[in-house]
């Protein structure tokens, strides 16, 4: 599933072939997603250029003048930048066509969304709700121990809320929690001011590195035959319960939490 880096990717690596260029045709083949693909996504789209792509949490947000192109990969969503008379592929729903290229949104289980906006795009009923992003300098420390006062709830489902904070999926909470020392199930407002910046230093960290490791997969995205691709990164804990921590060799233990399995180390992690 993509999580907050491989949308980050995903918006690196369409945004040269698409800032700055005017839609000259639409093609919704499957409009039945998440949401459906709306009508007006193909009747106003073309003759506009998109100003610039950018990303809020997991959606990218294509920009220009007449509103908001939003997308979501959902489960298995995918784009690629291919010539428009590229053979199609059984899923491939939905091509933003650039005259000569085109862009390709490909999702076998349609769990994605591709919306139309009019109106200021922070109003979006999608965007509107969405907390911090983790990358942004107003997420820190002082925000995270401010933010967790009086919360009974444990950190890792603090983290994973994105009403919150956006785009800490499964992965990458299990694997910042290893990082700042802190056993998942700590109550997020008993969490002290210095293990709060700990915390934060640690998400920011994680996610670079992820996006990082994307960065080989730039190319993919231009081209291509097969799907951008999504990484993974040498886990610390995340699907590693009873193997040896790779930091002190203690088993790692795994217990589900919110539906979701939690992997941590009990010596490393407090
Ligand atoms: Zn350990």
């Amino acid at each position: 599933m993509p999580e907050l880096p491989e949308v980050e990717t995903t918006c690196r690596g369409i945004a040269p072939h698409v800032e700055g260029r005017t839609v000259t045709a639409v093609a919704v083949r499957e409009a039945r997603m998440r949401r459906p693909v709306p009508a007006g996504l193909a009747a106003e789209l073309p003759g506009q250029t998109i100003e610039a792509v950018s990303r809020r949490g997991k959606y990218l947000l294509l920009r220009a003048p007449a509103g908001t192109v939003l997308i979501h990969l959902g489960m298995s969503g995918s784009l690629r930048v291919v010539p428009p008379d590229a053979p199609l592929r059984k899923h491939d729903h939905v091509d933003i066509i650039f005259g000569a290229q085109a862009l390709r949104y490909h999702d076998p289980r349609r769990f994605g969304v591709i919306d139309w906006w009019g109106g200021p795009i922070e109003t979006h009923p999608l965007i509107a709700p969405l907390g911090i992003e983790p990358l942004s300098p107003a997420f820190n420390g002082p925000w995270l121990y401010r933010a967790t006062r009086g919360r009974r709830s444990a950190i890792k489902l603090f983290l994973m809320d994105a009403h919150t904070l956006v785009g800490v999926g499964n992965i990458y909470a299990s694997e910042s929690l290893f990082r700042a020392g802190i056993r998942p199930a700590t109550p997020a407002g008993r969490l002290s001011a210095a293990r709060c910046e700990r915390l934060a230093e640690a998400v920011k960290e994680t996610l670079r590195l992820a996006i990082q490791a994307g960065g080989s997969t730039l190319r993919d995205f231009v081209g291509s035959d097969g799907e951008p691709g999504y990484f993974q990164q040498e886990a610390f804990v995340y699907g590693r319960a009873g193997l040896p921590c790779r930091q002190c060799g203690t088993p790692i233990r795994q217990q589900v939490m919110g539906q979701r399995s939690t992997f941590w180390c009990p010596t490393c992690q407090h």
